[in-house]
Formats: C-alpha cells, structure tokens, sequence
C-alpha cells in the first residue's frame, strides 16, 4: 500500500505519541491487578484513581461518578440497560433519531415499545421546540442527545436540553464522543449520564468511560466482580485509562489556546472547492455549528458511494460514505433520512473527517484528488460545461 492520506478520523484515529508513551509507560510500572490485595495491585489502583481524577477535573464531575469501560458502544449500552433495571415500567426513553446506532438499537432492546425519536430539522440538529413542548405535557424516564454528531459534525444544542430536562427533572444523557477532544469538554460532566471513548482523539481503542449520577449504583451490563464498586466487573485497563487521559489533556491543551481555530478555515477553504469544482455538490448541515474537522457532502451521482471511496483510496486518500454499510449493501444512513434527505440522496453523501495532525496542504490535496475523480467520471459534462 503506498502512502494514504487519512480522512477518516470520526470512524477512529491514530494514537498520538504522547498517549502511547503513557500507554507505554503505565504497562511497565503498574504490573499489577488494581483488585489484589499486595503493594503492587495497590500501585495499580492509586494509578487509575488518579487517571479517574484527572479525566474528572477535565469534565467537571466527582471522580467517584466515573466508570471505566471497553468504550463508548459499552457505555451507552449500559445506560439502556441502567434505564430498563431502573426507571418506571411505564416509563418512555426518548433518544434523538441521529443518535449512534448503539444507541439506537439498545433504546430499541430495551424500550422496544416506549422509545420515541426526537426529531431533527432540516439542518441536522435536534428540535428544542418539540423538546420543549412534550415535555411540558409528558415526563419520560430519560432523554438522550448526543454532544456532536459522528456523521454530519452538526453540533447539538446539549446544554439547552440538559437544562429544560434539568427544569422537569427528567435524566439526561449525552453521547459525547465526538465532541470530546474537539471542542472544550468544560461542562460536560453536568449531563447525568455522558458517554465517551479514546480512540476518536487520539487514545488507543478498547478504553471508554461513562459518567453516571453521584456514585450512582449503575445496573451492570456484566456479572463476576467488584471492580469499579460494582458497576463494571473485570479487570481493568489501566494503561488504557492513563493514555486515555493523556490524549485528552493534551487536545483540551490544543484547544485551550485556539489551535482549532486554523483548522476551521482549511475544512472552509475545501469545502469551497467542492462547492465550486463539483455542479450540484452540498455540504449537508452548512451554515450550522459543525465539528471544525467534519464534512458531510452531497456529491453529484456516481452509480454508488462507494466508487467515490474506491476512486479516492485508489489516489491515496481514505474517505468514508455517510451510509451504514454493515451489511455489505450501501444503506441510507438514518441520521440523513432523519433530516429529510430521500434515501437516494442519503447514499450519494460522502464523509471526510480529519483530525488534529491534518494539514492545510492535505485539505488542499483532498479538495484536488476530489476535484480529479469528479473529471474522469464526467468528461462529457465537464467538457460541456468548460
Ligand atoms: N457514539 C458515537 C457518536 C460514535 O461516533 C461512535 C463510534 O463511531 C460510538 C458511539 C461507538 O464508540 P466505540 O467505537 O468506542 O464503541
């Protein structure tokens, strides 16, 4: 394979040198199991209380409210699974309709009959108006929106919905998975359940985190032991927590001091490119808050999504589509549909999303490679149109 130029980092990222020094250096001095009972599980142990501290610092939260997990999949599946143990039988779960699908599919396990979808406008972000009336005239168990979405980088208006959830009493939990690392975590650890993971800033994968309600007695997904007071049993990762920290703060130190604010212009200046090289292209959610590193476009027809990722991969870039191609058959994804798009438009979305080590130059490389496979697909229309 010769040399690729990633724009994928929404689906995961690389681990970055200062997290995989922490991960480095935890695997050799903490030895040990954070559960036994010698001097060297015990150093183990203080090394994850004060990996627990520091990520609490960060969000604003009791360090006691946080639980380690395999990631943000695990995460928010306990918190389905916490809502069902917990809340009235009668009780609704109402989620966003863009949410991640594990969200989505365990609302759906777990609440197959009392889940309602929060609608989203046209522009990708969820209806506060509607929040706010069915509130007004229902209580449901628990309402979940997520910080920033994976797909259209639309940023969600969370802290507006934790505080009208917050007005009717009503749980709030937010997926902030691609927010974190992004943008500034500050205030996140308000939301009564928050979900997060490190492989989508910078971390290793297979470390998470969920941050539930004051040393809250959180159903376990999972039966065998004590670990995590109960809420989470098996042995825990504690290189992954530390370099999960690691990444963290090192991004909230990029952003602290406007890092991002370049980067916003470079995601500009290509999507002005699109804009202007490709006929009928559309940055889907335009004009919104969106993540400074997300692109969703609408790209002109080209038999399937796919030939744009296999026609970019064959120059050297690897892009997503914004469809759920589990299956092997291109899926619209729900999170376009949701926001009005036909299915046929959904599949024609391609995702570009890059992370803090892209630079202006790669952008502008991406905006060309983009700008090529347009011609070559279209000769007659581009001959047409010069
Ligand atoms: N939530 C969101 C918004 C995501 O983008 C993802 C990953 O794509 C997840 C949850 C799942 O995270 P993990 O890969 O850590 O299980």
């Amino acid at each position: 394979m010769g040399q690729m130029i990633y724009f994928d980092y929404n689906a995961t990222s690389p681990v970055m040198p200062a997290s995989r020094q922490a991960w480095l250096d935890a695997t050799e001095q903490f030895i040990g199991n954070p559960s036994s009972p010698h001097r060297i599980g015990a150093r183990a142990d203080g090394a994850l209380s004060d990996a627990r501290e520091r990520l609490a610092a960060i969000l604003g939260c009791d360090p006691l409210d946080i639980v380690w997990t395999s990631g943000a999949t695990e995460s928010n599946n306990a918190v389905l699974h916490h809502f069902a143990r917990t809340l009235d039988p009668k009780a609704e779960v109402w989620i966003s309709a863009i949410e991640h699908p594990c969200v989505i599919q365990a609302a759906q396990h777990y609440f197959p009959r009392r889940r309602r979808l929060v609608p989203v406008t046209p522009d990708g972000i969820i209806d506060l108006d509607w929040l706010t009336v069915e509130l007004s005239e229902t209580r449901p168990g628990a309402v979940a929106v997520m910080a920033a979405n994976n797909v259209t980088g639309v940023l969600q208006p969370w802290r507006e919905a934790l505080a009208i959830c917050r007005q009717y009493q009503v749980p709030f939990f937010c997926d902030a998975v691609q927010w974190l690392g992004k943008l500034p975590a500050k205030g996140l650890g308000d939301c009564d359940f928050l979900s997060g993971c490190a492989h989508k800033f910078g971390g290793p994968r297979g470390i998470g985190f969920l941050k539930c309600p004051s040393q809250g007695r959180v159903h376990s997904l999972l039966f065998g032991g004590n670990q995590e007071e109960g809420r989470r049993p098996g042995t825990e990762n504690v290189a992954g927590a530390i370099s999960l920290v690691a990444a963290l703060e090192a991004r909230e130190a990029l952003i602290a001091v406007g890092e991002n604010d370049p980067r916003v212009d470079w995601r500009a200046d290509f999507e002005g490119c699109l804009l202007g090289n490709l006929p009928g292209a559309l940055v889907v959610g335009a004009g919104q808050r969106r993540l400074w590193n997300t692109v969703a476009a609408l790209m002109p027809y080209m038999a399937t999504q796919h030939r744009w990722v296999v026609k970019l991969d064959k120059l050297g870039f690897a892009v997503s589509t914004g469809s759920a191609c589990s299956t092997g058959k291109e899926e619209p994804s729900h999170v376009l549909t949701a926001m009005g798009l036909n299915a046929n438009d959904a599949t024609r979305v391609l995702r570009f999303s890059s992370g803090w080590e892209t630079t202006s130059d790669q952008w502008t490389a991406l905006a060309e490679a983009v700008g090529k496979v347009y011609v070559d697909a279209h000769p007659i229309t581009t001959q047409t149109a010069a």
